[in-house]
């Protein structure tokens, strides 16, 4: 950082407005915290512009076609400046973790949207051989801000390694307080520090067909569930680690639920049946523990079935017409049939809070794993009897 000199910097607001007009302005950013700019727009900015669009272009952002450097989204697409024309964009898959950046001649940054960010895109657009790169916020967000927007630009020297764009980033989470490195959480947990050691086998116990050739399944009409590994099979798994000298592992049971995999959600209990019944469960947990390695459900708070013996509309998300929001797979079918997105809201109020602790009272031990919630941005759900932002939902 020794030679680089900020000098005030701005960024370029170009707001696409709900008539389709366009709009561009520039505002400054504030200087923060040494190699730090900062760019601030209230929720109330932001819904004054009654915008369908924005992306923000820091004055660092351009670059021209035949430069060196790069530029990458976190989801680890990474381009360099050797087009005329063409955009990439970053939107929910893209967008795992709330940051991008690029370098080129005159220097290199890291994006770290710190907040509303949840939703906020990256774009990066080349026109006749000149490249700039923005922060997007698209329809939802422009018309309905859950909160300020603040973007942190760390500025760098030209030529940082993007490998360096991690480095910054962790930096970031370890000084914001709230994330830990796991050899904190080690003196607080010592499974956790088993569970780093131990390499997950996943063991996919029972399932129904999919695509399902019913979609809104019923108990009288639920398709026949395959059983490949039931509870005492496990049992001779466990022998066979121990017999081949497997020091440390975590067995991850998917499918032990009712139904098998992707059964019945949010409904777990009982245990599959045809695995052998809940005396044999805890009997295998207990074996596994016994002979040294970790032992998890799979579960999934995210979305639900119509065959669920707690199914009920009233928990799903919705729209603001009231409709069901589909799963982010869209029309999909997995084993319990078509999946309804649930209401992170009531999806912990209802069912966390009750099943979690009803797993762990079968003895498992370990990381459990939950399916999708990590790796998905959560809606904003508009049902007025539990409205959420995705802040709310995270
Ligand atoms: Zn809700």
């Amino acid at each position: 950082m020794s030679n680089l000199l900020i000098l005030l910097t701005g960024a370029l607001l170009n707001w696409t407005v709900a008539d389709g007009g366009k709009m561009a302005e520039r505002v400054e950013l504030s200087p923060c915290d040494g190699a730090i700019e900062k760019l601030s727009l209230s929720r109330d900015r932001i819904l004054s512009m009654n915008a369908v669009r924005l992306d923000i272009i820091p004055d660092f952002a351009w670059a021209v076609k035949g430069e060196e450097g790069y530029w990458f989204s976190p989801y680890g697409v990474y381009g360099e400046y050797d087009r005329d024309n063409g955009t990439f964009f970053a939107g929910s898959e893209r967008m795992c973790m709330p940051m991008f950046g690029w370098s080129n001649r005159k220097g290199a940054f890291l994006a770290i949207v710190t907040s509303l960010k949840y939703f906020v895109r990256e774009t990066v657009n080349v026109e006749n051989g000149k490249y700039s790169i923005a922060a997007t916020l698209e329809k939802a967000l422009c018309q309905e801000p859950y909160e300020d927007l603040v973007i942190e630009y760390h500025r760098r020297d030209s030529g940082t390694p993007y490998a360096s764009m991690a480095a910054i980033y962790r930096r970031y989470q370890l000084e914001r307080g709230s994330v830990k490195p796991m050899k904190e959480r080690f003196a607080e947990n010592k499974v956790l520090e088993k569970a780093l050691m131990a390499p997950e086998i996943r063991i996919r116990q029972a399932w129904k067909p999919v695509p399902s050739p019913i979609m809104h399944q019923a108990p009288e009409n639920e398709p026949e569930v395959k059983v490949a590994v039931t509870f005492d099979r496990l049992k001779d798994i466990v022998n066979e680690l121990s017999a081949q000298g497997v020091k440390d592992a975590e067995l991850c049971l998917v499918g032990w639920n009712i139904g098998g995999h992707d059964g019945r959600w949010p409904q777990v209990f009982p245990s599959e049946p045809k695995l052998g019944g809940d005396e044999k469960l805890r009997d295998a947990i207990r074996y596994t523990i016994d002979a040294g390695y970790l032992i998890v459900p799979h579960g999934n708070f995210h979305e639900g079935y119509t065959i669920s013996e707690d199914w009920d509309g009233e928990w799903t998300m919705k729209d603001e017409n009231g409709f069901i929001l589909p799963t982010r797979h869209g029309k999909v079918s997995w084993g319990g049939g078509r999946p309804y997105h649930m209401c992170p809201q009531r999806a912990y109020e209802k069912f966390c809070t009750r099943d979690i602790p009803r797993m762990a009272a079968f003895g498992f031990k370990g990381v459990g794993y939950f399916d999708v919630v990590t790796i998905c941005e959560p809606q904003p759900c508009k049902d007025p009897r539990h409205p959420c932002t995705p802040a709310d939902g995270v």
